[in-house]
């Protein structure tokens, strides 16, 4: 209210666009679009909800969660200290505000960002509030609409920020199994994890007019390719010209725009069902269950939250603790056995499969099938090397838009065959270059993480070298997810980090130890599931012992998995991304 009552003192505000100094009340009239220029103003989720949904309709859902600082992070300042500053300043709980409510009188389940709250950042907490609105939609048999407004995955919840990608796409794809319509309005700005999940795996994804939408941004790749970029990069406009979009919608358009895409899936689905569309009543239970909701959240977190490793696995052998930027080093060593080694010294008869059948085949990005003590199985790993010419052929193990289609088509592939998966993690990252963002890196990375979250064969992955962020988690959505002693797994570069938290990249150490991105760890976190350890003189220096530990690993892994029916691999995988969101007390206390 306060925050209100202050802006009301604002009589007047300047244009980002063109300067011109706006009366306030005029342009809040005109959506807070400039009337003199068109520049769209960016809105805060609650005046977005109020722009978009039916006066009286709206019943907010609940926002009470336990706190969060699961890896107990600290830059320059304490995580608990930035997210008590971003609730004073914005009065909300989290970077999301999620309801149900009606547009144009149809009912509809709405998850709505702001950029405010740390940078709409997804974290935990924001991931766990985005996935029960989609389950409540499930349950409620309503459309999703998605509004999205993010620099990407949260810097201080670590590798579990990552998970959230994985966790909302999941309750995503059921609605698509259910045949319940999901829409992304993307805005100003989306980027990061944000765009390669939820914001562009949904059956519609509309860009409001000036939105920006990436996978990186433009300042990494300037920095990364070293060239200008082409004129309005990454804008609505580029988006629908680049097929990115279904299409580019004035704000004052948007809400007329949902509710005719409403009514005409609503059609559908009627007709479908037999009977015309009739106007839903709003449950007479509807406190009853906002109830039911509280209690949810009171209840303590269920078995699903037990992550500690089991006896027979998580084997750290060395009790030396490595420094985490040591290993970050280790990772990254170029002696360090690739993709194709592994295929070469841990599988046998390998067959490679190329290309995504769309224009394209990564050298990033290798696959085919091959055998594991004589079992048939597709493996999909990113390819580095060991030379500067073989790295460079490679694009350094970062996979393009074609790669990840790649991958998704041999993914398929090995589903329809009955073939199990094991994917090979070792990139720096997805390719942070101008043709990656035009041929749609963001949806090809939430695609494929959609995909391996119901795909219905076993699917085994491995860190074996750099784990980097959305790109790595395109192939590591996994029923079983193991990782090399000395790999790391991180939802940003160590560099990356502290160049944004830090005052300057020398800052790479301290963030590093922050991330909690090495092996033991993880395992600690629940993300991974076992750690194989490495020989004394690490991968790089004795490859032999490392494949043969390795095909260890996998077989002890993998033969369980071969016995368990399709559809409770998928419950079970399933289950295994849902809890990153809810266990965060327990796993907390792991971490210390
Ligand atoms: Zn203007």
């Amino acid at each position: 209210m306060t925050a209100i009552a202050r802006r009301e003192e604002q009589l007047w505000s300047r244009c980002a666009g063109c300067a011109s100094l706006l009366y306030r009340k005029r342009l809040r009239r005109n959506l807070d679009v400039c009337p003199e220029c068109g520049e769209h103003a960016r809105l805060g989720a609650p005046e977005r909800l109020r722009q978009l949904v039916d006066p009286g309709s709206l019943r907010p859902l609940s926002d009470l969660l336990p706190e969060a600082d699961p890896i107990d992070f600290v830059d320059v300042l304490p995580y608990p200290h930035r997210l008590t500053a971003a609730r004073a300043s914005t009065g909300l709980a989290e970077a999301v505000v999620c309801a149900t409510a009606t547009i144009g009188g149809h009912p509809v389940a709405l998850a709505v960002m702001d950029f405010r709250f740390l940078g709409g950042s997804l974290g935990c907490a924001v991931g766990e509030l985005i996935t029960r609105t989609a389950e409540r939609a499930l349950d409620d048999r309503v459309p999703l609409v998605l509004v999205t407004a993010s620099g990407g995955a949260r810097m201080q919840e670590g590798a579990l920020s990552l998970m959230q990608m994985a966790t909302v796409s999941q309750a995503i794809a059921a609605l698509r199994e259910a045949g319940l319509l999901t829409v992304s309005v993307l805005t100003d700005p989306t980027y990061g994890g944000v765009a390669a999940s939820f914001a562009t795996n949904t059956d519609l994804v509309l860009a409001e007019s000036g939105a920006r939408m990436g996978f990186a941004g433009p300042r990494v790749i300037r920095q990364v390719t070293g060239r200008a970029l082409p004129e309005g990069f990454q804008t609505a406009d580029f988006l629908l010209r680049h097929g990115q979009v279904d299409m580019v919608v004035q704000r004052r358009s948007l809400r007329g725009r949902l509710v005719a895409l409403l009514a005409a899936t609503r059609a559908g689905r009627a007709a479908r069902a037999g009977h015309p569309p009739v106007p839903r009543q709003e449950p007479a239970s509807r406190r009853e269950r906002l109830a039911d909701d509280d209690a949810a959240l009171a209840r303590p977190a269920g078995p699903a939250a037990a992550v500690a490793p089991s006896p027979t696995s998580g084997a750290v052998q060395t009790p030396a603790v490595r420094d985490a930027w040591d290993t970050v080093w280790m990772a990254r060593h170029p002696a360090r056995p690739t993709t194709l080694d592994y295929l070469d010294s841990v599988f046998d008869g390998f067959v490679e499969l190329h290309g995504d059948r769309l224009g394209g085949d990564c050298p990033a990005i290798v696959g085919g099938v091959a055998r594991l003590a004589g079992r048939h199985v597709m493996v999909i790993g990113h390819q580095k090397g060991h030379t500067t010419a073989e790295l460079v052929a490679r694009n350094f193990g970062m996979a393009s838009p074609a790669g990840h289609r790649k991958a998704l088509r041999l993914m398929r592939l090995a589903a329809r065959l009955g073939l199990p998966v094991v994917t090979l993690v070792d990139t720096p990252g997805a390719d942070p270059g101008v043709s990656a963002e035009e041929q749609g890196q963001a949806a090809a990375i939430a695609e494929n993480i959609l995909t391996l979250t119901v795909l219905p064969t076993p699917v085994l992955a491995v860190i074996t070298g750099e784990g980097g962020s959305g790109g790595a988690l395109a192939l590591a959505v996994a029923d079983r997810v193991l990782m090399l002693e000395n790999a790391v797994y991180s939802v940003i570069s160590p560099e990356g980090c502290a160049a944004i938290l830090w005052p300057d990249r020398s800052a790479a150490p301290q963030a590093a130890r922050a991330l909690r991105l090495t092996a033991p760890d993880l395992c600690r976190l629940g993300v991974v599931d076992e750690v194989v350890p490495e020989p004394s003189a690490a991968a790089h220096g004795d490859p032999a012992e490392t494949a043969h530990r390795l095909r260890a690993a996998l077989l002890a892994n993998l033969l369980p998995l071969l016995d368990v029916p399709p559809a409770m691999l998928v419950r079970l995988r399933r289950q295994r991304f849902r809890r990153f969101g809810t266990s965060r007390g327990v796993n907390r206390a792991g971490v210390r």
